[in-house]
């Protein structure tokens, strides 16, 4: 079948953040050559794809590839010239936003780009594990500018344990003197085997508590709302209307294409995933084999369940007609500041989407999604 929507999965780290639990690569030296040889490979396994309206790099740490490696997959992606009117998202680390590298991605076809800045506190970056410092957030904002990539999006962690201390006003305060077109908020959760589920487990740091997480969401809400961001989903706001065509794509149940290790495809019945770890996937492809490790056939109950909980996680919501069972009363939820409803659909408010898995159980009777 034809996809609309490429996902490239890229899995190298320098190091692992403390708080991960992805499938990655840590890499001194990035195998680059034969990661470019394996995609290839794999995109001419599927056939060719065409139309492509967005790509994106994700990692993973796509941004520790030589520019020369983009270049190439696109060029392979897109049949040769980029098309100008696709969305083509680089996650990048500040650190590796050289102005060269920024310039290099532009020209490779790279027209936005997503940047995993976290914090603006050195001493929360450090706890992170992550690579970088605050100073190259901004440098990396600049070089891309400079470059003519000016679809840029800043990932932010909130909702860390008291103990750190960190000032999220601060952080916001720093995030709009940059004023990047796109911002991406995600509540710090404790992965199992982690070394953030370590430190807990042996008492060094307390968990991070709900009322934290919430008090940071819904500041969030405040601030960026009134310097123009429009949330336009639980985890993602945008000014100017530059919203994620890619990730607004997975969350319309718009099929998709993924590729390289642990990537999911979705063709709008059936969910397939690749071996996750990178030396399997590169081994299975390097012996002319399919690197899928599994599919999953949706039942229509469980579609049906994924269109509600997807919808209810944008702004748009889900109409009334997406439930197949009658709606238990709503007066309560109006009520209480979690859902607004018009009569022919319903949508989260900023309080119901701290509560959206709790409220999608209760809209649905229970049904567990998988
Ligand atoms: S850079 Fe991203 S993918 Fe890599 S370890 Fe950190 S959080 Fe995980």
């Amino acid at each position: 079948m034809s996809f609309q929507h490429l996902y490239v999965h890229v899995p190298f780290c320098s190091r692992r953040c403390s708080y991960c639990d992805f499938s990655i690569a840590v890499r001194k030296q990035i195998p680059a050559d034969d990661f470019v040889a394996s995609i290839s490979t794999e995109l001419q396994q599927v056939g060719p794809v065409e139309s492509l309206e967005t790509v994106y790099f994700g990692g993973g740490t796509p941004s520790l590839l030589p520019p020369e490696a983009i270049t190439t997959l696109l060029r392979c992606v897109f049949n040769h010239t980029p098309s100008p009117h696709a969305e083509v998202t680089l996650e990048a680390n500040p650190e590796n936003v050289t102005a060269n590298a920024a310039r290099a991605w532009r020209s490779a076809g790279v027209n936005r780009v997503s940047l995993g800045a976290q914090s603006f506190d050195d001493r929360v970056l450090e706890w992170m594990h992550r690579t970088h410092d605050a100073g190259q957030i901004a440098r990396a904002v600049k070089h891309l500018r400079d470059a003519g990539v000016d679809n840029i999006s800043l990932d932010l962690i909130f909702a860390l344990p008291e103990s750190l201390e960190r000032d999220w006003d601060r952080d916001l305060d720093h995030v709009l003197a940059l004023a990047p077109s796109h911002l991406s908020l995600y509540g710090l959760t404790v992965e199992p085997r982690t070394p953030l589920d370590r430190w807990i487990s042996r008492g060094a740091i307390q968990a991070p508590t709900d009322d934290r997480y919430a008090d940071e969401y819904l500041r969030a809400h405040e601030r960026l709302g009134a310097a123009g961001y429009a949330f336009y989903e639980v985890s993602n706001a945008a000014r100017d209307g530059r919203r994620s065509r890619h990730n607004s794509a997975y969350w319309s149940g718009r099929p998709y294409l993924g590729v390289g290790p642990a990537a999911h495809s979705f063709d709008g019945r059936a969910r397939r995933w690749n071996h996750s770890a990178w030396e399997a996937y590169r081994s299975v492809i390097a012996a002319g084999e399919s690197p899928i490790d599994s599919r999953e056939d949706l039942t229509e109950e469980q579609r049906q369940l994924e269109r509600i909980y997807l919808g209810l996680r944008t702004v748009e919501g889900v109409s009334s007609s997406a439930f197949s069972r009658p709606l238990p009363p709503l007066s309560t939820f109006v009520e209480q500041g979690w859902l607004l409803t018009d009569g022919s659909g319903l949508r989260c408010t900023p309080s119901g989407w701290l509560r959206l898995d709790s409220l999608v159980s209760a809209l649905t009777g229970n049904l567990t999604i998988s």
